[in-house]
């Protein structure tokens, strides 16, 4: 299923540490109507799924009516990329679900208002997004959550899962922080070395699969995946045409690969160089390699 991915404006209620997006906010608040109709009409052409990002898509005024419209079109999937905290309103989830949103994916930080509305720098956000995830299961089980990795949380990882689980939500993703936008201006403070985080990261997953949850891992390779491997996100993502406010990549999948993330000097030697994509480009830059061993054919 081919995917449509449409930042329809990027304007947030929460100002996370770790946001991607950084600065966007304040040049591109919300996407014209006329513009994200078009946009979802040229797409259906080739897409059968769309997924409505930001910035925090709710809050574009015409929200609703994009949703709408692309339940017209028929996209089967219609996925809400969210922070969560409007569906803290059960009137505003049960417009969501009648204009024909039938996928979520809210973002969760921490196993409590401490560490989440610290993360998320809101007040009350950690609170609203666990009602929000709450409200939206009364509806529809297609609800995957998202965690970012960060110094900060790493190490409650297994206790944001057992929430998770809590919540019933369908899948988890644990998503290594990418270190561009806020994250990279907090670098210094924000990523921690994926050699220090897998323990956690591993011990995360057991959980969640003990209690029947899909569990996946986005931007950590193979070379720290032993014996987990299934999980990693990259080779499951459907290829996917990406439509930011100010441009558009048809093939996301390879423009992730090319221009997003990178191989270090010995990864030629490994098993997984073919399948793997690396890690965003930027965190060897930070850390280096030394902890990217080549993964090597077993011997029999
Ligand atoms: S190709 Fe490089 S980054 Fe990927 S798993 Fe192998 S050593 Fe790690």
């Amino acid at each position: 299923m081919r995917k449509l991915d449409i930042k329809i404006g990027y304007r947030c209620n929460n100002f996370c540490l770790h946001c991607v997006q950084g600065d966007k906010r304040k040049k591109f608040p919300k996407r014209p109507i006329r513009d994200v109709l078009r946009e979802l009409a040229i797409a259906r052409h080739e897409c059968d799924a769309v997924v409505f990002t930001g910035g925090e898509p709710t809050l574009h005024p015409n929200f609703l009516s994009f949703v709408k419209f692309a339940k017209r079109l028929n996209y089967a999937e219609i996925q809400i990329q969210t922070n969560g905290r409007m569906f803290s309103s059960v009137d505003f989830t049960e417009k969501c679900i009648k204009a024909g949103a039938n996928h979520f994916a809210p973002s969760l930080h921490g196993h409590n208002s401490d560490l989440h509305d610290f993360l998320t720098h809101s007040p009350g956000s950690f609170a609203q997004v666990c009602q929000g995830i709450r409200n939206i299961r009364k509806y529809t089980k297609n609800i995957i959550s998202n965690t970012v990795i960060s110094r900060f949380n790493y190490r409650y990882l297994p206790e944001i899962v057992k929430l998770l689980v809590g919540l019933r939500v369908d899948q988890i993703q644990l998503a290594y922080v990418h270190i561009t936008g806020t994250a990279l201006k907090n670098k210094d403070t924000i990523p921690e070395k994926k050699s220090i985080i897998m323990p956690y990261v591993k011990k995360a997953i057991r959980l969640g699969k003990a209690s029947g949850k899909r569990m996946c891992t986005e931007a950590i390779p193979y070379c720290f995946m032993a014996g987990y491997e299934k999980y990693i996100a990259e080779a499951f993502i459907p290829p996917t045409k990406m439509v930011e406010q100010s441009f558009t990549v048809d093939k996301y999948e390879e423009f992730r690969v090319t221009k997003g993330k990178s191989k270090g000097p010995h990864c030629k030697d490994c098993i997984y160089f073919v399948k793997c994509e690396g890690p965003w480009r930027e965190y060897p830059l930070i850390f280096g390699w030394d902890e990217f061993k080549p993964v090597q054919k077993k011997l029999k």
